[in-house]
């Protein structure tokens, strides 16, 4: 199924979670994938071997994306695997740092949340832009930010995650508008509740907001909901749409009364 000319997709933080959903959904798709962690090598192997179980080819790479050495590692591992970029997809991310009240709420937790969801992001979508703008290709390169709910419904024990979220929308704007004439489309995807490592701390809480009617279709979203928007965003095939935002949120984003 795969061969050298299958299209490249990088997952950012791919080892649990959302993104490991995603690198699976790719992976099987006909994608040739890299699967980055942070600290979970054992996680991300998994999902490699995964992907490699079902015919795909996946390599695994640790880099933090938060910092500019680890954004060049990881650009660097994909080129030399690889030799090119189709999809970079941005869902490294973490929440608050102990989830404390607005007026508790610490630099140190600001700025490792601004690193990772919002600065990290943006510098990798400059260096992995710069490479598809080089590159012959039948499709538009493509740029899938992964977003959240939380870019426009505060929650006061998140202040960081949520601003840098918000941020994260504009991100998607201005690169869909610089990168337009350079055949990249740049979406965002934006998730509700979704079960993952990062909710099961606040599980009985969602069980309960979703329970009482949090969102028109009553249940906790999964990671694979998010991975079918992406793998169908990843396509490429809306070339007259860029700077979307598609809610997989069971409809959360609807003003209801
Ligand atoms: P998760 O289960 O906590 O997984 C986070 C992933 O990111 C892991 O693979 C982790 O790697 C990786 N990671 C963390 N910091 C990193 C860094 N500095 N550099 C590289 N990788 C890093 O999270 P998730 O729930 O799947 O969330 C994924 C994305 O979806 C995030 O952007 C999040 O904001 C967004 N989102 C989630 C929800 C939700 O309800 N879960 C809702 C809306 C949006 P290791 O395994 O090595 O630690």
């Amino acid at each position: 199924m795969n061969n050298v000319s299958n299209p490249v997709a990088l997952i950012t933080g791919s080892s649990r979670g959302i993104g490991a959903a995603c690198a699976v959904r790719l992976g099987t798709s006909g994608y040739r994938v890299v699967i980055n962690y942070l600290n979970n090598r054992d996680a991300a192997l998994e999902v490699a071997n995964d992907i490699r179980n079902q015919g795909g080819i996946a390599e695994i790479c640790q880099a933090d994306v938060g910092k500019q050495q680890g954004r060049e590692i990881l650009r660097n591992f994909t080129i030399e695997s690889f030799g090119s970029v189709d999809v970079l997809v941005n869902n490294a991310g973490i929440t608050s740092q102990g989830r404390r009240d607005i007026l508790e709420a610490t630099e140190e937790s600001w700025d490792l949340v601004f690193d990772t969801n919002l600065k990290g992001p943006f510098f990798l979508s400059q260096l992995i832009a710069k490479d598809m703008i080089g590159q012959q290709r039948v499709r538009p390169g493509v740029i899938i930010n992964i977003n959240s709910i939380s870019s426009y419904a505060i929650s006061n024990n998140r202040a960081d995650y949520c601003i840098a979220k918000t941020g994260l929308r504009t991100l998607t704007e201005l690169f869909a508008n610089r990168l337009a004439a350079e055949n990249v489309l740049v979406y965002e995807v934006c998730p509700g509740v979704i079960a993952s490592d990062m909710t099961a701390p606040v599980k009985e809480k969602y069980d309960n907001l979703i329970e009482q009617g949090l969102s028109p279709i009553k249940r906790w979203g999964t990671p694979d909901d998010v991975a079918t928007a992406v793998r169908l965003l990843a396509k490429g095939e809306l070339t007259f749409t860029t700077g979307q935002r598609i809610n997989v949120d069971g409809g959360f984003h609807i003003r209801r009364l």
